[in-house]
């Protein structure tokens, strides 16, 4: 005789039941969370840019996973105490370091709602709306930066995903086999990200040889040493494959010649990647535009909302010029998945990258976009570049400085140059300094030899009082480096 389940069942729905707080619940539950986002907020623009500190959320280890249940007021303290308040608030309009973030509010309300209906937005058949939203804000990327219908792209997590899909697809769309790999040829500068390096080693490519081309006195690419080298690898039976072009590097902000390096890939039938994840969004506005001139001659270019559209953290695009190439790598169809197949008005995200159950991200920038309107991104992005321009005529002011070349978006460099001793053991002092500080959060790099330290303008809560702020904390550290010896 079979047992009657339904008492333990109705028993177990019951101690569940939390899982699904009642409305008055949830308006309290929010109300703490709002609580936590205004006590954010007020203080955004005074608090420090970087927590100089031993505690890096370690008393989160005395608060593990356990079977009772506890209070969201503890919880959002513990956040508070061992997440905000350590190390770099990226939030921050002080954040100058690598290349910043943002936070937009009105993005985190596009999350909110996202998870709140848990849209799918893997598959059109599913999530109709979703993936038509997503489809939509990616032609609008296409758009911007030139391609034509043929285009696709992806929302990814983030730039280094996107470069992956990228990778990949280049990979296919030239056909490179294992056996081909050991003299397929790769051109890059010395000042790609380092996330196309691990984009080519995860696409089974660490074999292959990558020529690290010369740059010219601002970092860029020299496309006539990209032709020679490609003339001498076909010379010696090697196989070019692709050329990646950066729109912004990290480190100096230096956008490649796009047009010459394209003329050169055309010729060769090389596959062109730009890397835009900083620079491309830069493309909205004026003083951008006129600097990603040929952004529209690549085969795949990737670009970050979470940099440049001020985003949260969790939105990076890929386009592809030629949607085949996209489908053809990430493409895959599953006997579960035979109703979703019918359904094709629009190609599903699932096609074209490596996910199928994925986060609706297309809503965290879809709400901004249009609650906003283009208009205050436009003028963000150039004054991102103007306060950029402004930092290095002033610091170039200052006595002992040395700036690197003018900015061509919104990275910059400098260091002091000291009448005696090592210029660079200064400058690394001057750096912990400048930790230690917080005040404004800057990093530094290291170019030919030498140490520089990088402002990079890019959050959109970065305004003219945080430059002079930042300058302020710059001669204020620079006198203490100088004093202590
Ligand atoms: C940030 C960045 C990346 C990597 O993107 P993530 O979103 O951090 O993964 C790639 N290239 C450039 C030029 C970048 O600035």
């Amino acid at each position: 005789m079979s047992q009657d389940l339904t008492p333990r069942i109705l028993d177990l729905q019951q101690l569940s039941a939390s899982l699904e707080p009642d409305e008055a619940t949830r308006h309290s539950l929010l109300a703490q969370v709002e609580q936590y986002s205004d006590d954010f907020y007020r203080d955004i623009t005074t608090r420090k840019a970087f927590h100089f500190n031993e505690q890096r959320g370690e008393g989160l280890l005395r608060h593990p996973v356990r079977e009772e249940p506890r209070s969201l007021d503890q919880l959002i303290e513990l956040v508070r105490e061992q997440v905000d308040s350590s190390g770099l608030n990226p939030a921050s309009g002080g954040h100058m370091g690598y290349i910043p973030g943002g936070g937009l509010y009105t993005s985190a309300l596009g999350d909110y709602m996202a998870d709140v209906a848990n849209n799918y937005a893997g598959v059109f058949f599913a999530g109709p709306g979703a993936v038509r939203m997503e489809n939509l804000l990616l032609r609008w990327m296409a758009d911007l930066v030139g391609y034509g219908p043929e285009a696709a792209g992806n929302l990814a997590s983030g730039g280094s995903v996107a470069s992956l899909m990228a990778v990949v697809a280049a990979r296919d769309a030239h056909q490179l086999k294992a056996r081909d790999f050991e003299r397929t040829v790769i051109y890059l500068s010395a000042q790609a990200h380092h996330c196309i390096h691990k984009a080519i080693r995860i696409a089974g490519l660490g074999e292959a040889i990558v020529r690290h081309l010369p740059l010219d006195e601002r970092y860029r690419i020299l496309p006539d040493a990209l032709a020679q080298q490609v003339a001498a690898d076909l010379e010696a039976g090697l196989r070019p494959w692709l050329v990646v072009a950066t729109a912004g590097t990290t480190d100096t902000g230096a956008v490649d010649p796009l047009p010459a390096i394209a003329e050169v890939a055309r010729r060769h039938n090389l596959w062109l990647h730009v890397d835009a994840a900083y620079g491309g969004f830069f493309a909205l506005c004026d003083e951008g535009r006129e600097v990603l001139k040929g952004l529209e001659l690549s085969d795949s270019i990737v670009m970050d909302p979470h940099k440049t559209l001020f985003l949260p953290y969790g939105l990076g695009a890929v386009l592809v010029k030629d949607r085949r190439h996209l489908i053809a790598s990430h493409h895959y169809t599953a006997s579960y998945l035979q109703d979703a197949e019918k359904a094709t008005d629009e190609i599903s995200p699932a096609d074209l990258s490596p996910e199928l159950t994925k986060h609706f991200r297309g809503l965290r920038l879809w709400l901004p976009l249009l609650l906003h309107g283009l208009a205050p991104f436009r003028a963000a992005l150039s004054e991102k570049i103007l306060l950029c321009r402004l930092m290095h005529q002033r610091l170039g002011e200052m006595p002992g400085m040395e700036v690197g070349p003018p900015p061509q978006l919104s990275v910059a460099m400098f260091r002091h140059v000291p009448s005696t001793g090592d210029a660079n053991a200064f400058n690394l002092r001057w750096m912990e300094e400048i930790h230690r500080d917080g005040d404004v959060f800057l990093s530094s790099t290291l170019l030919d030899g030498m140490v520089w330290i990088r402002i990079a303008i890019v959050a959109y809560r970065t305004h003219l009082a945080t430059v002079e702020r930042a300058l302020e904390m710059l001669e204020r550290t620079r006198q203490r480096v100088l004093q202590l010896g």
